[in-house]
């Protein structure tokens, strides 16, 4: 079984990716999401690359191969399950178990693991809205779009990417979440800004575009 510090590294190699259209990913990059030093990034290259889980160029970057993937999904299916688990069934408030996920991941047992997948029926979404890799290593595209380029119309928050307990509170206390309505009303380019309506507030919220971009959404069709 891979290292906890092996498979943080592949997740962020995997989130890179995912980010960058699946190309090469420089290793500058994977030492920045870890907050580590470039060369100890470097270091673990080679180490990933003897282990067999990555294609690794130097100078050019890295990327995951076959087995790195299912690595990188198996954690990432283990980090969902576990925070859907600590909202669902323990009650925790979703803006606060990240961290714990963080932990965990790395610990529990795959006999856990599969208890905890049943007793939740199978979720296909963690509490921010983001997919539930599979146990045979599938992940949905979710095909929503970032809020921050959307035009204005009505939509759906379908996820929320990013782990801030403070932002994702900010958010509850709005009582925004994902599954919420809200409305684009319009972009404040001065600002930088964009205008939303959300139920049960009268007056229009301004949110700033680095906030928008971790929203993301679904046209929603309204009913006439
Ligand atoms: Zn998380």
């Amino acid at each position: 079984m891979p290292s906890s510090t092996v498979e943080n590294y592949l997740k962020a190699i995997w989130s890179l990716q995912a980010q960058g259209g699946d190309e090469l990913v420089p290793v500058g990059q994977v030492a920045e999401k870890l907050s580590v030093a470039p060369g100890t990034a470097t270091t673990m290259m080679n180490q990933l690359l003897k282990m067999e889980l990555v294609d690794y160029i130097p100078r050019a970057g890295v990327s995951l191969n076959e087995a790195g993937r299912r690595a990188a999904l198996r954690v990432i299916r283990r980090h969902r399950l576990i925070e859907t688990f600590l909202v669902e069934i323990m009650k925790l408030d979703w803006a606060e178990v990240h961290d714990d996920a963080e932990v965990l991941e790395h610990a529990i047992s795959d006999r856990l693991l599969e208890r905890m997948d049943e007793m939740l029926e199978h979720p296909t979404h963690d509490p921010h809205g983001a997919p539930i890799p599979t146990s045979q290593g599938e992940i949905p595209s979710d095909g929503n779009a970032i809020l921050s380029e959307c035009r204005p119309g009505d939509y759906t928050l379908k996820r929320v990417r990013e782990n801030e307990p403070s932002f994702l509170q900010w958010l509850s206390g709005l009582g925004l979440k994902p599954g919420s309505e809200l409305t684009l009303v319009e972009r404040n380019r001065e600002a930088d800004t964009l205008s939303l309506m959300i139920p049960n507030h009268s007056e229009p919220l301004q949110i700033s575009l680095p906030a928008a971009q971790s929203l993301m959404v679904k046209a929603r069709a309204v009913s006439s």
